[in-house]
This record gives C-alpha cells, structure tokens and sequence, in this order.
C-alpha cells in the first residue's frame, strides 16, 4: 500500500488548491498593478488579466469574454480546459509526474512512437524531447555542429527561438544585437529566394534551418518548390535540412505537418523540430531526428534536459494527438480555415489586401501599417488576434473553432476594421 495514498486524494480536492492559488476576483486594473512590481517587463504590458478559459473562449478577470483566435499563439490546439487533455494530465500526474532521464515512462516511449508515426519517419529514425521550441532549435543546432561542420544557412524573417543558439538563427536585429556575440557561422538569406540558397550552401555547411511558413514574419508560406528545392540542394552538399515546424506543425496548417502538404513534393526533412500545439498549452518541445544516421548525431552525454519528456508533458502531446486523430481535426482546420480565408476577402473592406496562409495559420494583409490599431479594436468587441507583424493581423485559433465561432468574428470585422484607426 501506498502510506501517502491519503495525501495523493487531499491534494486533489478543490478546497486544498484553493489555499495555494490566488483568488480570481480583483479587477484587471489591481492585478496589471500587481504584475508591474512583481514579473520582468520582458514582454510590456499585457493586454488584459485572462482568469478563465472554456473551448475557444477566455474570460478576463473583469468578467468580459473573448473569442480566443490566437490559441496561445499557435499552442492551444484543443482550446482551453479540453476535457480529454484535462482528464490525460490529470491521470497522469496523480499517478507519476516526473522522473529523471535515468529512467523510461510508459508515455514518454509512447509518444516517441506516434511522433515517429505521423511524421512517416522511416527506420531508424528518434525523437529528442524538450520544452520549449527554442529548446528543439537549440538541440538541432547542436545536432547540426556534430557533422564536424560549423557553416549554418538561415532566413531573413525567420523567427527560431530567444536562447543563444535559437537567437544565433534569428535574423531580426533588434533581438540579437543586445545579447552579441552569439554563436557564429550563421548565414542569412532571402526566404524563398531559391538562387540565394543555391549559391549559399556548399560542402563546408552543416545545415539549413527552414520554416515551411514562417509564421513571426507574418505568416509567409514558403514558395512554390522551394522545400523540395532545399531538399535537392542540401542532399548534394551532405548539408542537413532542418525543417522549424514549432508553429506550423501538430495540425496547424491541415496537414500533420506544413512540409506535408502535396505542394511540397514529398519532402522529407533530416531534423524537424516541434512546440507549440504539440502539448496543446502544457509545455512540450521535440526534435525528430529523421533516419539512423541523422538520429545518431547526439550521441550518449551529448545533449539532456531535467523535464524534457517528462510523464505529464507526454501524456498532453499524446491527448493532443489522440485528438486530432478521433475528432478529425485536420479535416475542419481545412473547412473552418478556407473558410474564414474567403468569408474574410468576401468582405471586400479597403483594408484588407487579402490573406495568406494554411489552414488555422492565417495573416490578414493590411493596406495600412495599423496591425496594432486593429488588435486592439478587436479586443475592445471580444475577439483576441495578434499583430505579427505592422501590415498583417495573424490568426491561429484553437484546431477546434467551429464555423459558427469563426463567422461571429467575421461579422464583426468591419467594425472593428473601421475602428482600427491611429
Ligand atoms: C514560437 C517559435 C519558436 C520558439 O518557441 P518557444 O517555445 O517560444 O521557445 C521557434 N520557432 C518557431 C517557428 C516559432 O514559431
């Protein structure tokens, strides 16, 4: 018997959590206070005060209630308090939340398993479990630095992670300036720019680092031909290709994966690495290492994590997954995303250049640099989307919004269009 059985039950009862969780019930304004003295003001000041989450909906603490169409930014796949993620993170962790890396679990080996499957990894291929997506890009470039080569080949516009390493494969200035030196031999070039590419990779290169459709850059699909051209390219210089899907991947785009998608020719990346949705809020990153040779890069000793692939967070990415399987979520991320897509450009608001994008991973192109101006209109009628970048207002709901959700916020665009004003 198990002498802390009786502890195991008290813990779970409400009562008990309410003494360690704060009251919900202080308006938004007290608690923006309270944060401004308490967390870093790393990410500004938040938008609203979110106490409560149901489906596609969020509540603020002043009571308001939003229709939630950035998911977390690409992360709550199944929407908020999912009962099947809820009741598979809550069986787990009251019957084993975590061990060490000396040791297996049962869902960690599990998901390992299905990951391999849905991603259609041949023989001999492995995933490397981490938390984060930074933490995948951070073991891929390592992964990357073990073919004895040094020279990496990124894009401008990519968005890859904030660590060091993650951040070294970043282009944007404004974050990397701060925090230089950062690790070397990254190359930029062009997204899409097949020429750019061609000319870039040689036999002294490791690696190339795409995202199928970068996503922080305004949500920019990746060319025609462009991944299978990446494709031919590195496997002529033994070059590695590295697909970022932490937010295309996991159903995002209707595909199991963005690189799925019949327009990119049956593409089949060395190294992919995977966050967000995967864990459908619960942090979880992985690295699926395609093939033996390529799985083999780290070897024993060579790369490891405290919480990487821990019981809980495997039994979230295996609820997700679980999911989107049963409740056929690929196929309505394609019906409720085209049909946003057209019931959006049908408006035909002067704003409003048209949207880019794949399946729940939407960017609204504007006329005008008022991006910001429009998340906040949106706010202020109940709808959270997201300015990715000045000129787009990027979507990516929960995989599980309903045509009805999506069209009340379609009904609303116009107004909230019309109110984006500076
Ligand atoms: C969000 C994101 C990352 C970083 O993931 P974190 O979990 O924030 O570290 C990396 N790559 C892409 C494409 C992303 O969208």
């Amino acid at each position: 018997m198990n002498p802390q059985g009786d502890d195991v039950e008290l813990a779970t009862t409400s009562g008990q959590a309410a003494d360690a969780l704060p009251a919900t019930d202080g308006s938004g304004q007290a608690w923006l206070q309270r944060y401004t003295t308490s967390v870093m003001q790393t990410f500004g000041t938040p938008q609203r005060v979110l106490v409560r989450g149901e489906g596609c909906h969020v509540w603020d603490a002043d009571g308001n209630k939003y229709l939630d169409l950035l998911g977390g930014i690409a992360t709550n796949a199944l929407g908020h308090a999912h009962p099947l993620l809820v009741a598979a993170v809550t069986a787990q962790l009251t019957t084993l939340g975590h061990v060490s890396n000396f040791f297996a679990t049962a869902p960690q080996i599990a998901l390992a398993e299905r990951l391999l499957e849905v991603s259609r990894a041949p023989e001999g291929s492995a995933v490397f479990f981490a938390n984060s997506g930074a933490e995948a890009n951070e073991a891929a470039f390592k992964m990357a630095r073990r073919t004895g080569r040094t020279k990496v080949i990124s894009t401008l516009g990519a968005f890859h992670g904030r660590t060091m390493g993650a951040l070294a494969l970043t282009a944007k200035e404004a974050y990397r300036a701060p925090f230089e030196p950062l690790p070397g031999g990254v190359e930029f070039v062009p997204y899409g720019d097949l020429g750019a590419l061609g000319r870039a990779v040689d036999g002294a290169t490791a690696a190339v680092f795409l995202e199928p459709l970068q996503g922080e850059n305004g949500v920019v699909p990746a060319p025609e031909g462009y991944l299978a051209a990446a494709r031919r390219i590195t496997a002529e210089h033994g070059a590695l290709l590295v697909l970022d899907e932490v937010q295309t991947g996991i159903g995002r785009t209707g595909e199991w994966f963005a690189h799925h998608n019949p327009r990119h020719e049956g593409v089949v990346p060395d190294v992919m690495t995977l966050a967000k949705g995967l864990g459908g809020g619960i942090p979880v990153g992985a690295v699926v290492a395609f093939g033996p040779r390529n799985a083999a890069l780290l070897g024993a000793g060579q790369h490891g994590t405290t919480f990487g692939g821990n019981p809980v967070a495997s039994a979230a990415g295996l609820a997700v997954l679980h999911a989107i399987e049963r409740d056929a979520l690929l196929d309505n991320v394609n019906a409720v995303g085209a049909h946003l897509r057209t019931a959006i450009e049908a408006l035909g608001h002067p704003l409003v250049e048209g949207v880019r994008g794949e399946g729940l991973l939407l960017g609204v192109a504007l006329t005008e640099p008022v991006a910001g101006h429009v998340v906040t209109a949106a706010l202020e009628r109940g709808f959270i989307v997201n300015a990715a970048r000045p000129d787009t207002v990027r979507l990516a709901p929960p995989l599980v919004l309903t045509t009805a959700q999506a069209d009340t916020f379609v009904a609303a665009l116009p107004e909230i269009l019309n109110g984006a004003t500076p």
